[in-house]
């Protein structure tokens, strides 16, 4: 069997050698899950809830652990690891409630009674990306059990530490042989093939608006279910009549958190040109403040990025020449870091302003009023999340409605609260994951008129 090593992105040593799966392999995971399905779908509601919360408990059992796989293998700070860890545990138990609630509709017709079922929709392939391994599982995976369906998880290459001892906690909870697995290995592999195999009835894909395109249209083919989390670059706008101390104090982790590698990160800040200079004034010792280091330490707030390739990448965000701000530390030494940056003034065009840079960048930005705020925050192809930082009222409720984005906060920096719905507009996907609804992502609506 062919294996790759998983590499510690803080020291760059290795920390555990992973199978890679072949086309072969992940046809049989797929045989399998097919083969589990009637039995799965059958499992009476309170059953399918029980064991749900039986596998929420042995993720929180086994908390501790699965954090200390994410520090390892991905470089997230155990504050992060430990709230991801808690995550799963809290969407499971939260979608423990869904198959007892499952409900269909009667509705009045003429000649009979007519009743609607949410059917399960079949085998799900899950396509998880490297930058929250954990969350990103658990949000497919709970309400895709919930509704009747197996999963088969693809975890990113770079990081399937996590996502293989879940599978491992699953089928100890009692969660049924071949209705969660974890195929690790390459997209180009096991996540093509779960695209391109006609038995998988529904994809859902978190990672890149690149390769979300190129599934879209793998999916076409069997005009297969899908649901997208793609890009981001969004907008944290500050108004000169905001809490322009809080606003400045809060922005560094609205975008370095995870070191930059959030779909979500605020990546462009829009400050009102009459405030524009104190709030940098503010910036500064905020984003020096950052504490970039050992992620295994509890202090730390920003660990270092995911592998080489993606640090290079991040790099030429920042060119010689750049006009970089101000900068926090980062470790020398071995392991992928780059310190927080700040880039003011930068152009409209400036790729640095407009592409997503997945790393601990921002650049800064003056507006004159609301309506300028607005036009550039639409200014992109992205619209996934964002804030808005103003003592007005009405005017947040004004410019919540109109920035094009599938996810605001005002006067905060929350994005994903497991109860409320989460994805994006334009090129930032396609359907919500979490929240009351994600359920009808997993089922398919069946109508049967009964004459009577
Ligand atoms: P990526 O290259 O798009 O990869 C995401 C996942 O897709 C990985 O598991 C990858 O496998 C797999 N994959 C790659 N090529 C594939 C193919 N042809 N067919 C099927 N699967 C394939 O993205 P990434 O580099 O891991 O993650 C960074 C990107 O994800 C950023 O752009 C970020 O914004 C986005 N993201 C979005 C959200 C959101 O919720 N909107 C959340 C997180 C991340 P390998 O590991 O083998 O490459
Ligand atoms: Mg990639």
């Amino acid at each position: 069997m062919s294996t790759y090593t998983v590499l510690n992105p803080a020291t760059e040593a290795p920390v555990a050698k992973v199978p890679s799966t072949t086309v072969a392999e992940t046809d049989a995971a797929i045989a399998r899950a097919v083969a589990a399905w009637p039995a799965w779908r059958a499992v009476a509601p309170g059953d399918r809830a029980a064991v749900l919360r039986r596998f929420a408990a042995a993720v929180d059992s086994d908390l501790d652990n699965l954090a200390g796989l994410e520090v390892t293998g991905a470089g997230h700070t155990i504050g992060n690891a430990r709230w991801e860890a808690g995550n799963v545990r809290d969407v499971l138990t939260y979608y423990s409630a869904a198959p007892e609630r499952l409900f269909g509709r009667q509705i009045p017709v003429p000649g009979g009674v007519d009743i609607t079922f949410a059917e399960p929709v079949g085998v799900v392939g899950l396509i998880v990306p490297w930058n929250f391994p954990m969350p990103i599982l658990g949000w497919g995976l709970a309400p895709a059990l919930a509704a009747g369906n197996p999963v088969v998880a693809k975890p990113a290459e770079l990081t399937p530490l996590a996502a293989m001892r879940i599978a491992e906690l699953a089928l100890a909870a009692g969660i049924p042989e071949g209705v969660f697995q974890v195929l690790p290995g390459k997209g180009s592999v096991v996540g093509q093939r779960l695209v391109d195999h006609p038995a998988v009835r529904k994809i859902v894909f978190t990672g890149s608006t690149e390769v979300g395109k190129q599934i879209m249209a793998g999916c076409a083919r069997h005009v297969k279910r899908l649901t997208l989390e793609l890009g981001g670059k969004s907008a944290n706008i500050v108004f000169a009549d905001s809490d322009l101390e809080q606003a400045a104090a809060t922005a560094p982790y609205a975008v370095f958190d995870n070191a930059g590698q959030d779909c979500c990160a605020r990546s462009r800040i829009l400050v009102q040109r009459s405030v524009f200079d104190r709030f940098m004034e503010l910036l500064e010792p905020a984003v020096r403040g950052v504490t970039v280091g050992d992620p295994a330490s509890p202090a730390t707030q920003m660990g270092p990025l995911i592998s080489a390739a993606h640090r290079e990448r991040v790099a030429a965000y920042v060119p010689e020449g750049a006009p970089v701000a101000f900068r926090g530390s980062a470790p020398g030494g071995p392991g992928f870091w780059f310190p927080p940056t700040v880039l003011a003034p930068v152009r409209a065009d400036d790729p640095v302003w407009t592409q997503e840079v997945f790393g601990p960048v921002v650049a800064v930005m003056p507006f004159e009023d609301e309506a300028d705020a607005i036009a550039l925050a639409n200014d992109s192809p992205y619209g996934l999340s964002g804030s808005i930082w103003t003592r007005d009222v009405g005017r947040a409720l004004r410019v919540a409605r109109a920035v094009e984005t599938g996810n605001l906060s005002v006067n905060s920096h929350s994005s994903v609260r497991y109860w409320t719905p989460f994805g994006g507009f334009k090129q930032s996907g396609l359907g919500r994951e979490l929240g009351p609804d994600a359920l009808s992502a997993f089922t398919e609506t069946k109508n049967v008129f009964i004459a009577a």
